[in-house]
């Protein structure tokens, strides 16, 4: 299987999750966020074609990483791809963090139709969901940029059937970055 990219795996980023994370830029998005950082990534034609097995051969010798980080673009057009990627992040000890401008309510929907997209969200510690709205602009928020999307923390949320938030109170970085602490 392939995946279409951006660019290469990138390590070591201490700004797309808690802890030392490898992001994973996948292309393609048809959202239209007016504004969105990442205009380069919207073209499903952009980037390059990459082996979802090489990248899992990667994942398998990344060090010193806590999980890694699906961004782009929308990772959730590649939704075979994303979940064979997220099911062997988990695998290896990985934790996953998923930013896409799909709300978590519209995941669902799409699920009723795809399954896949509901076996994709089991694999998510944290969801980064819905659009950037420049309107809604906030450079104080944790991790995302417009106060409409949320943290979600997936594996309560699907337990609980409501979502359920990260918090983010003072020192939550510093609790989750530890490595010890786990939060799925
Ligand atoms: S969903 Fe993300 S990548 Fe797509 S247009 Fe919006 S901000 Fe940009």
């Amino acid at each position: 299987m392939k995946i279409r990219l951006a660019a290469p795996l990138q390590s070591d980023s201490v700004v797309d999750g808690f802890g030392i994370r490898t992001v994973i830029w996948t292309q393609g998005c048809s959202h239209n966020c007016p504004f969105c950082q990442n205009p380069s990534t919207h073209d499903f034609q952009g980037g390059k074609d990459f082996s979802v097995d090489d990248i899992k051969e990667e994942l398998d010798h990344l060090q010193n990483q806590d999980g890694i980080t699906l961004s782009g673009g929308d990772p959730l057009f590649q939704i075979e791809a994303v979940t064979e990627i997220a099911s062997h992040a988990k695998k290896i000890g990985l934790n996953v963090w998923c930013y896409t401008g799909f709300t978590y309510e519209e995941i669902l929907k799409m699920a009723e139709k795809k399954p896949i997209y509901l076996e994709f969200l089991k694999y998510v510690d944290v969801l980064v969901d819905g659009k950037y709205i420049h309107e809604l602009q906030n450079l104080n928020l944790l991790f995302r940029g417009s106060s409409n999307q949320r943290l979600i923390n997936v594996k309560e949320t699907l337990k609980n059937n409501e979502i359920v938030l990260i918090p983010e109170s003072d020192g939550i970085m510093e609790e989750f970055s530890k490595k010890e602490v786990t939060f799925i």
